[in-house]
């Protein structure tokens, strides 16, 4: 099966969030399952050239606009796994991927036609073509609404939504740089309150549809999660799936972890306590094993539950805890974390910022991890803290729910319980799970017996890429059906 993966993200190239952790990850799991797959993304200013070729050019036409394209040929970094990079320097040789300074780039339609555009006219030249082509959020989602249009040739898509709340909004001037028919432009179509929307593009004409754990696959089709196109995707419900992200154990593990200042493993834990000893002083927080100590590492946006842990943040203090903090994102809470770790330097400590190597030593040294999201697709971080014997606190809500098992005395029991969990957005509930949590710790069996549930168990690609194929094969079939139906 032929695979193009079009993505406008993948690690190590270039990464804002999770999505570049599934666009470096699943490419290289589909092919270990025999899939052929070529990744495609935007040459961005931070990716190193080296070792990939000029293989071609194009160009393409945005509205009132022709710009040239070059396509470069190499494969991924770490996995090998053939790929393009869209190369249109006025375009991608900027500092930021879709913004700077919390800005989003005025002609970022312009941008995002350009890599969609650019990617197909190459492909219509090339003797290598896709049976499925696989999209991603707003930035891609464009690919089956020109297939839809009949503008260049046929080929399945799925169409996978990272984030719901991130759909591609420009001004309805804007429609004619897409390229689409203007009878494409209506409330069938992309139109949107008068605006020109992406993802609801893609989420009409591609052919299936999936988002990033089962729950959330559900939410998102209710007004709280739908972020007004839960209409739209009530009417593809048949077509709407949902799947779990996975785990790269090659780069998140704590026993081979090159990143922590020592390594462990379930059957000894030892590595771990010199992660936390280190972490807590390079934070300069007391020195003590028996602190319970609480990390998050996240971007700082209203969908991250916040507000909730500003709430509870004293009371987590006076009840003996610690926490660490990195992130980067909105200045309040950029503010608000940075005139906590100034009030509590021994309880508090923060780094805004994007660090990926704090990140892991975060997840290795830290006891607990707090992910009280509003809404949350897939969440990754949790998974990690899973494998680094971190035990989350999570809301019930998205993959957080499909990943996190509570623990009840009934599921402690039962050996499936793996962190604490509570439902109401509310500091109290938050407040309630915390202590919980925190009652736990202090109960060395219990504790054990959390770390060892989550240590072991297994959220690898493997089995997601499988759910995947299995879309492919069913997205082709439905593709087929169109055809015929004419
Ligand atoms: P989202 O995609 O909504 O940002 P996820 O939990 O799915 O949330 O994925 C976030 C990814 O980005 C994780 O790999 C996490 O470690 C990483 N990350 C987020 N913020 C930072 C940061 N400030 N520094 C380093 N890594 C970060």
């Amino acid at each position: 099966m032929r695979v193009l993966f079009c993505v406008s993200e993948a690690v190590p190239l270039a990464k804002t969030g999770g999505l570049a952790d599934v666009g470096g990850a699943l490419p290289a799991a589909l092919t270990a399952l025999g899939t052929d797959v070529r990744v495609v993304l935007p040459r961005y200013r931070g990716i190193d050239s080296t070792g990939w070729r000029e293989v071609g050019a194009v160009d393409v036409s945005l509205g009132a606009k022709r710009l040239p394209v070059t396509v470069l040929d190499g494969q991924m970094p770490e996995s090998g796994v053939p790929a393009w990079l869209i190369d249109q320097p006025q375009l991608f040789d900027r500092a930021g991927l879709y913004g700077e300074g919390g800005q989003d780039y005025p002609d970022n339609l312009l941008r995002f036609t350009c890599l969609c555009r650019g990617m197909l006219a190459w492909l219509e030249r090339q003797p290598w073509q896709p049976e499925i082509i696989h999209c991603h959020d707003w930035q891609t989602a464009l690919v089956p609404a020109i297939i839809g249009a009949g503008q260049v040739r046929r080929a399945a898509t799925l169409l996978t939504i990272h984030n719901l709340a991130y759909q591609g909004l420009f001004p309805a001037e804007q429609f004619e740089v897409t390229g689409l028919p203007p009878s494409m432009y209506t409330m069938a179509g992309l139109e949107f309150w008068g605006q020109v929307n992406l993802l609801k593009g893609g989420l009409v004409f591609a052919d299936l549809l999936n988002t990033v754990s089962e729950t959330y696959a559900q939410e998102i089709q209710t007004a709280e999660f739908g972020a007004g196109l839960d209409g739209v995707l009530r009417d593809r419900s048949r077509d709407l799936f949902g799947i779990l992200n996975g785990v790269d154990y090659g780069v998140w593990d704590p026993a081979h972890d090159p990143l922590i200042p020592a390594r462990y493993t379930a059957d000894d834990l030892s590595g771990k306590r010199a992660c936390k000893d280190r972490l807590q002083d390079e934070f300069g927080l007391a020195a003590d094993p028996d602190i319970p100590l609480i990390g998050m590492v996240t971007r700082l946006a209203d969908q991250k539950g916040l507000d909730l842990v500003a709430a509870i943040l004293e009371t987590l203090f006076a009840a003996g805890a610690q926490l660490i903090v990195l992130g980067t994102g909105d200045p309040r809470y950029e503010r608000m974390f940075s005139e906590t770790a100034r009030r509590h330097p021994r309880k508090s400590g923060v780094r805004i910022g994007f660090d990926n190597a704090l990140a892991h030593r975060i997840e290795a040294g830290a006891d607990l991890f707090l992910m009280p999201s509003r809404y949350e697709p897939s969440g990754l971080n949790q998974l990690y803290s899973l494998r680094y014997g971190t035990v989350p606190i999570v809301r019930r809500t998205g993959g957080l729910a499909d990943s996190i098992r509570d623990a009840t005395p009934q599921a402690l029991r039962a050996g499936t319980a793996n962190g604490f969990v509570f439902a109401d957005y509310t500091p109290q509930a938050l407040l309630r799970a915390a202590q919980r949590a925190l009652a736990a710790f202090r109960d060395a069996a219990t504790w054990r017996t959390l770390q060892r549930t989550g240590m072991t168990a297994d959220f690898s690609w493997a089995a997601a890429a499988k759910k995947y194929v299995g879309l492919y094969e069913r997205a082709m079939a439905r593709s087929h059906d169109r055809a015929r139906a004419g």
